[in-house]
Order: structure tokens, then C-alpha cells, then sequence
């Protein structure tokens, strides 16, 4: 998975990433001939990628100087290391990469997908981010959400 970070930071997808981009599809298939048995191949093979990276891609319209800690409420974050959660849509899972942040004033940290910290987010931001997330768990694709909100009155989750 680093290798696909470093693609995303500074690779053949910076440039993407910088122009907005946040799905990255499964770059290479199980059955091609240089497949190996390695875990980048794995996680390349079987897995998209979404970047968000919301003050690297949105720099001018978010400052991470505006946004306060979701512990103390201080204005005092900086960001902290990259990571990665896994997210799940209709078909795919994706791996979605993003930043921990960190509070200069109180020294706890949390992730930028953090739901205590996302609403701090202008909605015209927000609303690029697709999924719903936990504090630690995994996310959901919204829209998958939103289907299983319309189908469990209709009793369809059952059958
Ligand atoms: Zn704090």
C-alpha cells in the first residue's frame, strides 16, 4: 500500500489527485502474466483507490487553519500522517486514502473522514465525498445507504 501512496503523492496519479480525481480503478488483472503473489499486487488488482485529500485538492477554498479540533475545539491542527480505511459501494471496495490530523493544543489526533470533524467541511466540498463513515470502522458508499433506506420499508432487504 505504500507503493500505491507514493503514486498518489508523487507518481503518474499526483497530477490526477491535484486535478480533483478521488477513484482510481484496479490497475492491473489477476490473470495477466507478470502477476505475482506480493500484496501490492493483491491490493492492485482487487481494490480501487480513492484519494481524498480535501487540502491538497481544495486548497484555496479549505484552509486547515479554519477548521477546529473535534477534541478541544481549538484552531491549533496540523496534519499528521497519510492512511488509508477500507469503504464499500454496490460492486467494489475501495481503499480510501486520506490524513490523520493533528491538535497542536490538546495533542490528540483523528482522521480528516472523521464524521465529528467532516461537517466542518463547506457542503459544496462535503458533497464530493461519497461515502459515510464510522470513527474507527469502515465506510459506506452514501448512495448504497440511501437504496438500503428505500428498500427496507418496501420489505425487499429480505427477499
Ligand atoms: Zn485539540
Amino acid at each position: 500500500m505504500e507503493k500505491v501512496k507514493r503514486s498518489l503523492l508523487f507518481g503518474d496519479n499526483k497530477q490526477h489527485v491535484l486535478n480533483g480525481q478521488h477513484e482510481f480503478p484496479p490497475r492491473k488483472d489477476r490473470m495477466v502474466k507478470s502477476y505475482n503473489t506480493n500484496q501490492t499486487d493483491w491490493y492492485e488488482s482487487s481494490y480501487w483507490i480513492y484519494a481524498w485529500f480535501p487540502f491538497r485538492q481544495y486548497g484555496k477554498s479549505c484552509q486547515l487553519s479554519n477548521f477546529a479540533c473535534i477534541h478541544c475545539k481549538e484552531k491549533e491542527l496540523e496534519s499528521h500522517q497519510y492512511v488509508y480505511r477500507p469503504m464499500f459501494s454496490f460492486d467494489k471496495t475501495y481503499y480510501c486514502y486520506h490524513r490523520r490530523v493533528r491538535c497542536k493544543s490538546c495533542l490528540k489526533n483523528f482522521a480528516e473522514i472523521d464524521p465529528r470533524f467532516l461537517p466542518q467541511f463547506p457542503t459544496i466540498i462535503l458533497e464530493r465525498f461519497k461515502f459515510t463513515t464510522t470513527v474507527r470502522g469502515y465506510g459506506i458508499d452514501l448512495m448504497m445507504l440511501y437504496h438500503f433506506a428505500n428498500l427496507h420499508p418496501a420489505g425487499s432487504c429480505l427477499g
